[in-house]
């Protein structure tokens, strides 16, 4: 049976030429590309829309990728590059990587539906730098750090958009830890927390230091005890008990301290009753130490406090405490949004408009879609995993090829 959602994103994903009505749509042909095709413009280069520009067939379409990150990143693996378990390189693919896309190393600021225009502002300043642990806190804005003709914006134009912009790191206005924590969230991100990590170590070994100052160093604290921070507490453990370590440290295996702390009653809390036991048990006994039930009052350089607890001495916080909207979501106005800001969409992943009261899924704006993290199916809550984001893939992929090679119409179906 054919779906809606299956009917619009053959629309999305069939050739201009074939459809009534793209002359119009012509006048906005964008600044790449071949005029007589549509321009689709994706917004992201994580999971969503980085599959979705590797699955459209390019021939047909001015495709343009705009994304604050040059690379995609395989998140899952990320704990195991922050470690070093991994090298970076292993788990990227750069984004700017075939003539068929139009890359754009920038950063949507706004959309204008009716105009059909997104307002960009290059990204150009490396985001490393901007949280690499020895620049100071003033240059820690990477915009700050970007001369000022770099920060002029522009626009591009597109027939169909693609939100697909990804989420930030919640903090619950948590006082210090913006300033003070690092999240690990992208390669940046787990850059930062290695270069520290090892900064860290460096350090513990100079002679002068007393035993309590090398422990506090050396306490490494994670606040968040969902699959990515019991993730990076492993990794941190396994990392401190490998023989390559303790070759390189001799003397700091003794002062190594890994917690795990979490305002919940226990770790991994969306999951299994059992595997969160199993996994508490786990770390308890292998010496990560698991904090539970803990309110954190603020985040400092080198301390963190909790009401349980008082103050920590730490050299590393890392917080991982679920995810809010990116600020172009925020931003853009007119729109339905769930309770917590996320874009809505309806079925066929079109995104809704404003409702104007409780009622009927309201009406849809006109050719732009959302999807991944970003973004809520109407009345379908669906978790934000880069395992839910695959089937919307793989359907775009095979409605693509019936639609190119055949012609004939899809009948696959996203919510089943
Ligand atoms: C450490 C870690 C481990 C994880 N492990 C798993 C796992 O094991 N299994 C699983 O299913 N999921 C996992 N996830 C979750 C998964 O990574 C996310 O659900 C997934 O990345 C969401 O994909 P997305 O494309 O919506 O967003 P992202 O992958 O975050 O991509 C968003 C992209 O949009 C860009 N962007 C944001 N705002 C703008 C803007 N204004 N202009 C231009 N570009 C913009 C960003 O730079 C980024 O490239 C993990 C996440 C993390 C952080």
């Amino acid at each position: 049976m054919s779906s809606p959602l299956s009917k619009h994103l053959l629309r999305l994903t069939t050739p201009a030429v074939c459809r009534p009505g793209t002359a119009a749509l012509r006048r906005y042909a964008t600044i790449a590309g071949d005029q007589s095709k549509e321009t689709v413009v994706v917004i992201g280069g994580g999971w969503a829309g980085y599959n979705f520009v590797r699955k459209l067939d390019k021939s047909q379409y001015n495709l343009i990728c705009i994304s604050g990150s040059t690379n995609f990143v395989t998140t899952p693996l990320l704990p195991s590059a922050t470690s070093g378990a991994l090298g970076f390189r292993d788990i990227v693919e750069p984004l700017r990587s075939t003539s068929e896309l139009s890359f754009h190393h920038s950063w949507a600021e706004d959309v204008d539906f009716n105009s059909q225009t997104i307002t960009c502002v290059p990204a150009s300043s490396p985001a490393f730098r901007a949280k690499d642990p020895l620049v100071k806190e003033q240059q820690r804005d990477a915009r700050a750090e970007t001369p000022q003709r770099l920060k002029a914006t522009y626009k591009i134009k597109y027939d169909k958009l693609v939100i697909a912009a990804g989420s930030y790191n919640q903090t619950f206005g948590t006082p210090g830890v913006e300033k003070n924590a690092f999240f690990l969230k992208d390669i940046e991100g787990a850059s930062a927390i290695r270069y520290q990590m090892y900064e860290l170590l460096d350090i513990a070994t100079w002679p002068m230091l007393s035993d309590a100052d090398r422990e506090a160093l050396l306490t490494w604290v994670i606040v968040g005890g969902g699959p990515t921070g019991s993730e990076l507490a492993a990794e941190l453990h396994d990392l401190v008990k490998c023989k390559q370590f303790r070759e390189a440290y001799p003397t700091l295996a003794p002062h190594m301290r890994i917690k795990l702390i979490d305002a919940a009653p226990t770790i991994l809390s969306t999951f299994d009753k059992r595997l969160a036991e199993y996994a508490s048990d786990k770390f308890q006994r292998a010496g990560i130490e698991v904090l539970t039930s803990r309110r954190i009052k603020k985040v400092d350089t080198w301390s963190i406090e909790t009401e349980q607890d008082g103050t920590i001495r730490t050299g590393l916080v890392v917080w991982s405490t679920g995810i809010k909207v990116p600020p172009i979501v925020e931003r853009i106005r007119g729109i339905a949004k769930d309770k917590r800001g996320f874009l809505q969409t309806n079925e066929e992943l079109q995104l809704l408009k404003e409702p104007v009261s409780d009622g009927p899924v309201p009406a849809a704006v006109e050719n732009v879609y959302a999807m991944g993290d970003c973004a809520q199916i109407k009345d379908h809550f669906l978790p934000a995993t880069a395992q839910v984001i695959s089937p919307f893939a793989s359907c775009i992929r095979s409605w693509v090829y019936t639609a190119s090679l055949t012609g004939r119409k899809s009948t696959g179906s996203l919510l089943g």
